[in-house]
């Protein structure tokens, strides 16, 4: 770990102060997943990433795969620590992070509102993710074609799970416009993470969702669905059979 001066910490990490201290990150259920992993700091202790008591300044993209994030700028607010860290991931199974650069934060920002975390957002956000969750276990497998010919069925219920479709990727876009443009993948993982859906339910759905999508690029379904599926099925994130 190198201690560096504010400025220089700025500078290295192409960033600077309104950028940490937007409310972009504030708050990420991916440290969720953390389980506590250690880090040093610049004030000579060892902190905890732990959802609570971290801050997040700012994350790397997430790994289109498995969705770790490799690299973060992190502050403790459990402790009077006033260092701003950058730590990058080195654990390949586990999150195990060491701290790059820390640098004390010079006091005027301490003193404006750097380190505050806004409880009640978590329980809406919580109550979001559970929503979606809820999309997902009470999703329905349909036959799409009739037993042994080609004649497609679309019926009521089948139109109705189309339009959750169409509603699910609203409540995701709108849920990742209020968590700095998280991508759907690291809001999946934090809803799996707080074991509100499983990893397999996930993906039979994801999977379901590409049959209908294969089908609605021949026959030509509604462009609103088709764009829906789209997103939530984001090639650009790595595939999810392989969550
Ligand atoms: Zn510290």
């Amino acid at each position: 770990m190198e201690i560096v001066r504010f400025n220089e910490f700025c500078k290295i990490l192409n960033t600077d102060y309104n950028r940490l201290n937007s409310n972009l990150y504030r708050f990420n259920f991916a440290l969720k997943s953390f389980n506590n992993s250690p880090y040093e700091c610049g004030c000579g202790k060892t902190h905890y990433l732990n959802e609570h008591h971290t801050e997040m300044r700012w994350h790397g993209k997430p790994l289109p795969i498995v969705g770790n994030i490799e690299e973060m700028i992190i502050q403790d607010c459990k402790t009077d620590c006033s260092f701003i860290n950058y730590v990058k991931n080195k654990g390949f199974y586990f999150y195990k992070y060491k701290t790059i650069y820390s640098a004390k934060l010079p006091k005027s920002y301490i003193d404006s509102n750097f380190g505050n975390t806004d409880l009640t957002s978590k329980d809406e956000i919580k109550k979001k993710y559970k929503d979606i969750a809820k999309f997902y276990n009470n999703y329905k497998f349909y036959e799409y074609y009739k037993k042994g010919s080609k004649k497609l069925i679309i019926s009521s219920q089948i139109q109705k799970q189309f339009i959750g479709i169409i509603n699910l990727d609203k409540d995701l876009e709108n849920l990742s416009n209020n968590l700095s443009n998280e991508p759907y993948r690291v809001l999946l993982v934090g809803i799996i993470t707080f074991k509100f859906m499983s990893v397999k339910q996930m993906n039979r759905v994801h999977k379901d969702m590409t049959k209908i999508y294969d089908i609605g690029k021949v026959l030509k379904f509604e462009k609103k669905l088709m764009i829906a599926l789209e997103n939530l099925l984001d090639g650009n994130l790595g595939d999810f059979e392989n969550f």
